[in-house]
C-alpha cells in the first residue's frame, strides 16, 4: 500500500497555517458551479483543513484514508466530491457509518447541499420500520447512507443491490469495528467487490492495524491526509476538573447549570445513569433532555431536536449515543463521569469549540480517578486545570499509572457488545 502523507495539519483553525498561506476558498477548487452557488448561499467559502486536502483528492477520484473527527468538517469533505461525481458523472455512492444520529445528520448536509441540485438521498437505519426505508429505495437514490445492520438487513431482502455503487464512504471506521460492525462491513465491501472501478474514502478518529487491514485489502493505493492526531484537542477548548465526592457531583452540575447560562452537554458512564441525571435535573427546575440507548429512535431525535432548538437547557447523554452529536455553539461540556478511555474524552469535548468558537469542558472526578486524568494529559498533551479540594488533588506520582496499566494507555476500550450504552 503506498501511503502518501498529507501535510500535517494539527487543528482546523490553526492559525499559523492561515497566515502562512493565502486564505484558501471552495471558488478556487474546480467544484461544479452549482455546488458552489449552493456553498455560498450556505455560507461556506473557507474550506477547513480536511477539506481543502481531501476535496481535490477525491474528486481526482483517488482513494483516501483521512484521519479525522466529527467537528473537522469532514462531512462536506466527502460530500462535496460525491455530489460533483453524481452530477457530472452520474455514479451511485454507500455511505456507511456507525450510529442513526451521524446517519440523519449526514443526510441532512446531503438534503441541504443535494437536494436542490437533484440529488436523492435514502437514509438506511435501525430502529424504524422497513417500509420507509423501501420507499426511498425506490426513488432510486444516488446516495445511500446507513448504519451497516440495517444496510445488510436491506440486501439480505433483497431490497437493495449493492453493486452498482461506485463510491463508497466508510465514515468513522474505528468506531464500527470498536462496535462490533467488522463482519457487516466485511459483507458490504464483498458486495461491492465486483465493481474494480470503485473509489473508498475512509475516515477514522485513529488508525489501528484493523483498519490498516481493510485499507490494504479493499482499497486501491490510498492517498492519506491527516488532519489531527488522535488526541488533538482545540485550543479554544478549556479543560477544567473538579475533584469532588461522589455525592457531590449533582450539586456541582447544578453550580454550572446556574453560573452558565447557555445549553449544557453532560456525560453520563451508563444509560442508567444518564437517566438518573436527567431526572434529577428536571425535578431541580432545568429543562433537561436524555440520550442513550434504552430512548428510541423518535426519542433521541425529539432530544436532539430540542436541544438544538433551545427548548431543553441540558442533554445527558452516554458515550455511543452521543458519537457524531453536531449541536452547533455548545459552550459547555460537563463529563458528570469520567470517560472509560481517553480517546472517548477527546470526542466528548469536541462538541465544544467547534469551528473557532470559545468551549469549556468541566470533568468531574473523584480521587480515586486520578489515572485517569493522567491518561488524558497524556493523550491530548494538554494540562487541565484543577479545582476542588486541595487535599483531594493528584500528584504527579499520584496521577501516574501503575507501569503495568501504562501499556494499555493508548488500546482502546473493547465494547462488551453493541447499543448497551
Ligand atoms: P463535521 O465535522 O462534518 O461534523 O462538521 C462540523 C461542523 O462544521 C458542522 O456544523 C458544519 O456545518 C461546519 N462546517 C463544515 N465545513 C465548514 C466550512 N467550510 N466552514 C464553516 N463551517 C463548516
Amino acid at each position: 500500500m503506498e501511503i502518501e502523507m498529507g501535510a500535517k495539519i494539527t487543528n482546523p483553525q490553526n492559525p499559523p497555517i492561515r497566515q502562512r498561506t493565502p486564505e484558501p476558498r471552495f471558488a478556487d477548487m474546480k467544484i461544479n458551479p452549482q455546488i458552489l452557488k449552493k456553498l455560498e448561499v450556505l455560507k461556506f467559502t473557507v474550506p477547513t483543513p480536511i477539506q481543502q486536502k481531501t476535496i481535490p483528492l477525491g474528486l481526482e477520484g483517488n482513494d483516501l484514508i483521512g484521519i479525522a473527527q466529527t467537528g473537522t468538517g469532514k462531512t462536506l469533505a466527502f460530500a462535496i466530491p460525491i455530489i460533483q461525481k453524481i452530477i457530472e458523472e452520474k455514479k451511485l455512492a454507500l455511505i456507511v457509518l456507525p450510529t442513526r444520529e451521524l446517519a440523519l445528520q449526514v443526510g441532512e448536509v446531503f438534503q441541504k447541499v443535494g437536494k436542490s441540485l437533484g440529488i436523492n438521498t435514502a437514509v438506511l437505519i435501525g430502529g424504524m420500520g422497513f417500509g420507509a426505508q423501501i420507499s426511498m429505495i425506490r426513488r432510486h437514490p444516488q446516495v445511500v447512507i446507513g448504519t451497516p445492520g440495517r444496510i445488510i438487513d436491506h440486501v439480505a431482502k433483497r431490497n437493495i443491490r449493492l453493486h452498482a455503487c461506485k463510491i463508497l464512504v466508510l465514515d468513522e471506521a474505528d468506531r464500527m469495528l470498536d462496535m462490533g460492525f467488522a463482519p457487516q462491513i466485511k459483507q458490504i465491501l464483498k458486495e461491492l467487490e465486483v465493481s474494480k472501478d470503485r473509489q473508498t474514502l475512509l475516515f477514522s478518529a485513529t488508525m489501528p492495524d484493523d483498519i490498516a487491514n481493510i485499507a490494504t485489502k479493499y482499497m486501491k493505493t490510498p492517498v492519506r491526509v491527516e488532519v489531527a492526531r488522535a488526541g488533538t484537542v482545540a485550543d479554544q477548548i478549556e479543560q477544567e476538573i473538579f475533584f469532588v465526592q461522589k455525592d457531590q457531583k449533582l450539586k456541582l452540575l447544578e453550580n454550572l447549570l446556574q453560573e452558565h447560562k447557555g445549553s449544557v452537554l453532560v456525560f453520563a458512564r451508563t444509560k442508567y445513569g444518564a437517566q438518573k441525571i436527567c431526572k434529577e435535573l428536571v425535578m431541580r427546575g432545568y429543562t433537561s433532555a436524555e440520550i442513550h440507548s434504552n430512548r428510541s429512535l423518535m426519542q433521541r431525535k425529539q432530544a436532539l431536536d430540542g436541544f438544538k432548538s433551545g427548548k431543553y437547557r441540558a442533554l445527558v447523554a452516554t458515550d455511543i449515543a452521543s458519537r457524531g452529536i453536531d449541536v452547533v455553539g455548545i459552550q459547555l461540556i460537563v463529563n458528570f463521569d469520567m470517560p472509560e478511555s481517553a480517546e472517548d474524552y477527546v470526542h466528548r469535548i469536541g462538541r465544544t469549540g467547534r469551528a473557532g468558537q470559545k468551549g469549556r469542558a468541566v470533568s468531574i472526578a473523584t480521587v480515586d480517578q486520578k489515572h485517569k486524568i493522567y491518561q488524558i494529559e497524556m493523550l491530548t498533551k494538554t494540562k487541565m486545570k484543577v479545582f476542588g479540594d486541595k487535599k483531594n488533588q493528584p500528584t504527579a506520582s499520584q496521577g501516574r499509572p501503575h507501569p503495568s496499566e501504562q501499556r494499555h494507555f493508548f488500546r482502546k476500550r473493547q465494547f462488551r457488545g453493541r447499543g448497551r450504552r
